[in-house]
C-alpha cells in the first residue's frame, strides 16, 4: 500500500510508542543490573574492610598477649621500654597502657598519664580475658578502639588502635556521602564510620542499598550503604551509553518498519499495475432497471480483480490503493476499453442502453478525464451519449469551481454526469445544485430505511422533488426488497439498482439479461422475475 505522509507519521509514532515498552523494560532491567552490580561492589568493599579490622585486632591482641606473657606487672623501666617498642613497631597501635584493677591507667608507653578518652561499653571476646570497647578522645574528635587483656591479678594491659588503621579512608571520601561504611558492635553501637560525618544520620532505608557483614571472631559488624542517587551518579556514564544505544536501536527499528511499509506499499502498487496490465482487473456490470416497465436501462461498471486462480477481489480491497497511487486513471481507462470490448456490439444496436463508470474526486480536477473519455469513445461502438460518469459525494471535491468546469466539459461531449451516494457526504443540496449534474443516485442507506424511518422517507421525497424541479434523473441504489420497489414507484422514482433486480454480473450474464429483455414475453410476467431468471 502506498502510505500517505500522515499515515507514515502515525505509524512511525506508534512504532516508537510500541518500542518504548521494551525500552522501558530494558531500562528497568538495566537499573536492576546496576543495583546488582553496585550491591556486589558494596559487598566486596564491606567484606574487605571487615577483614582489615579483624586483622588489626588480631595484631593488637597478639601484642598485648606478648606483653602479658612477659610478666609486666608494674610500671618499671622494663615495662615502659617494652610498651614503647611495641607501639613503635606496630603502626596501628596508638598506645599501650597498664591499668589497675579498677581500670584506671597506671602508666602508658610514653610514661605520662593519658586517660583522655571516654569509653563505650566493653564487649567480651571469645577469649574471655579480652574485652573490646570504642574510645573517643575528649579534647579532639578522634576515635579509636581499645582492646584490654585482663589478668588474674586484676591488672590489665590495654591497647588503643587508631581508627585510621581500622577503616582507612580509601576512595570513600571522594564520594559525596552517597556511600558509606559503618563499623558497629553487634549491639548496634557505633565504633566509627567512613566518611566521617553526622553519625546520627542514617540513610533512608527504602532509598538505600545496604549490605551487612558480621565478624565471626569479634562482636562487630561492617555495614556498607549506598543511596540510590549515588548509585545513579556512579553509573551515570554507563546508563547514558545504554540509553543512547537503546534510542539508536529504536531509531533503527522505526526506520526499518517505515522502509518495510514503504517497500510493501511499493510492492502492492507494482502488483496492482501488473494485474491491470495482465488483464486481471475486469468490469462487472450491475444492471439499472426501469421500475415501471421492468426493462434494463443500462449498467454500472464495478471493478473486480480476478486472480489467476479465479478468486474475485472486491473493489474495496484495491480501489483505495489505486486512488492513492494515481493508478486509478489507468484503471478507469482499462475498464472503459474492456467494457467496449465486452458490450460494444450489443450497445451499438441498442443506443438507449447506458453505461456508468465511477470516477474518483481527482478525476474531475483537471481535463484529463475529458481527454481520456473522448479519446477512448471516439469512433467506438458505445456512444458518448450512452455514458454516465458517477462522481461520489462521499469524498469532498477539492475545488468546486474546477469540478463544475470539468462536469460542464463532459456534458458538452454528450456524457451524462451523476452524483453518487447522495446523502452521505457533507455537501448538502446546494452543493448538488452547484455541480449541475444530470442524475442523482440516492444512497442505499436511505433505501434501507424505507418502512422504518420517516426521516429517510422525507429525504427521498425531497430528492425526488429536487430532481423534478432541476430536471435531474433520480436512481435508487441498493434496492433489495419488493416493498422498497413499490414505495419508490409510488414516490415517482423510476429507476433502481440493487440485488432485488440483479447483483453485479460478469459481461456474459449481463449481455444475456439485455437480450432476454427483448424476447417476447408470454402472459404478464413480473419484470423482477424475468430478471431473476437470467441473473
Ligand atoms: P458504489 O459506486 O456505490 O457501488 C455500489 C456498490 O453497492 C457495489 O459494491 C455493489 O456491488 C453494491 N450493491 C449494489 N446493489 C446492492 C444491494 O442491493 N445491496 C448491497 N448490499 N450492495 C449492493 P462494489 O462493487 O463492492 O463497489 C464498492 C465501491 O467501490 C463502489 O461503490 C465504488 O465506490 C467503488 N468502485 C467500484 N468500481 C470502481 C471503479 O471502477 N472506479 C472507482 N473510482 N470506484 C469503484
Ligand atoms: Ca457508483
Ligand atoms: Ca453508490
Amino acid at each position: 500500500m502506498k502510505i500517505s505522509g500522515r499515515w507514515t507519521t502515525a505509524l512511525v509514532v506508534s512504532a516508537v510508542l510500541l518500542a518504548s515498552v521494551p525500552l522501558f523494560a530494558l531500562d528497568r532491567a538495566f537499573q536492576a543490573y546496576i543495583e546488582g552490580e553496585a550491591s556486589d561492589r558494596l559487598d566486596a568493599q564491606a567484606t574487605g574492610a571487615l577483614k582489615l579490622v579483624e586483622h588489626r585486632l588480631d595484631q593488637a591482641s597478639k601484642v598485648i598477649r606478648g606483653l602479658a606473657a612477659a610478666q609486666l606487672e608494674s610500671c618499671g623501666a622494663r615495662a615502659l621500654e617494652a610498651m614503647r617498642l611495641a607501639v613503635f613497631t606496630h603502626t596501628p597501635l596508638k598506645g599501650l597502657s597498664l591499668l589497675d584493677d579498677q581500670g584506671r591507667e597506671l602508666c602508658n608507653h610514653i610514661g605520662e598519664m593519658l586517660d583522655a578518652y571516654a569509653l563505650s561499653e566493653e564487649y567480651p571476646l571469645h577469649d574471655k580475658s579480652l574485652v573490646l570497647a570504642a574510645a573517643r578522645f575528649r579534647d579532639i574528635d578522634e576515635r579509636a578502639v581499645r582492646l584490654r587483656f585482663e589478668r588474674a591479678s586484676g591488672r590489665s594491659i590495654a591497647a588503643l588502635i587508631a581508627i585510621d588503621a581500622l577503616l582507612p579512608d580509601f576512595d570513600l571520601e571522594k564520594i559525596n556521602g552517597g556511600r558509606r561504611l559503618r563499623l558497629l558492635f553487634t549491639s548496634g553501637e557505633l565504633i566509627a564510620m567512613r566518611p566521617n560525618g553526622d553519625e546520627s544520620h542514617s540513610f533512608d532505608e527504602g532509598a538505600a542499598l545496604s549490605v551487612r557483614k558480621s565478624s565471626e571472631r569479634y562482636p562487630i559488624v561492617m555495614v556498607g550503604e549506598f543511596t540510590r542517587e549515588a548509585l545513579g551518579q556512579e553509573f551515570s556514564g554507563l546508563q547514558l551509553i545504554a540509553r543512547g544505544a537503546m534510542l539508536v536501536l529504536i531509531g533503527f527499528g522505526a526506520g526499518f518498519i517505515w522502509m518495510a511499509m514503504r517497500r510493501n506499499g511499493q510492492d502492492a502498487v507494482a502488483e496492482l499495475r501488473r494485474a491491470m496490465r495482465a488483464g486481471e482487473i475486469i468490469p462487472y456490470y450491475q444492471p439499472t432497471v426501469d421500475m415501471q416497465t421492468g426493462r434494463v436501462r443500462g449498467a454500472e461498471v464495478l471493478a473486480r480483480w480476478r486472480k489467476p486462480d479465479g478468486a474475485l477481489v472486491p473493489p474495496a480491497n484495491f480501489i483505495p490503493l489505486a486512488e492513492q497511487s494515481g493508478l486509478i486513471f489507468e484503471l478507469t481507462r482499462v475498464l472503459m476499453l474492456k467494457a467496449i470490448e465486452d458490450l460494444g456490439e450489443s450497445y451499438r444496436d441498442r443506443p438507449r442502453l447506458r453505461l456508468a463508470f465511477n470516477l474518483f474526486a481527482d478525476h474531475i480536477t483537471g481535463s484529463r478525464i475529458v481527454k481520456d473519455v473522448n479519446g477512448i469513445f471516439a469512433g467506438a461502438p458505445i456512444q458518448l451519449s450512452q455514458l454516465i460518469l458517477e462522481v461520489t459525494e462521499r469524498a469532498p471535491l477539492p475545488d468546486l469551481d474546477e469540478a463544475r468546469r470539468v462536469i460542464a466539459l463532459l456534458q458538452t461531449s454528450g456524457v451524462k454526469v451523476a452524483i453518487d451516494d447522495v446523502g452521505t457526504g457533507h455537501g448538502g443540496l446546494s452543493y448538488l445544485m452547484k455541480l449541475g449534474v444530470d442524475i442523482i443516485k440516492i444512497d442505499k442507506m436511505f433505501i434501507d430505511a424505507i418502512g422504518t424511518e420517516r426521516y429517510s422517507q422525507t429525504i427521498i421525497e425531497t430528492l425526488v422533488e429536487l430532481g423534478r424541479s432541476m430536471k435531474m434523473e433520480v436512481i435508487a441504489e441498493g434496492v433489495e426488497t419488493f416493498e422498497q420497489v413499490s414505495y419508490l414507484q409510488q414516490k415517482g422514482v423510476t429507476e433502481g439498482q440493487g440485488y432485488v433486480f440483479a447483483p453485479p454480473l460478469p459481461a456474459s450474464s449481463y449481455l444475456a439479461l439485455v437480450e432476454a429483455m427483448e424476447r417476447p414475453k408470454t402472459g404478464t410476467a413480473q419484470p423482477v422475475e424475468a430478471l431473476a431468471d437470467v441473473a
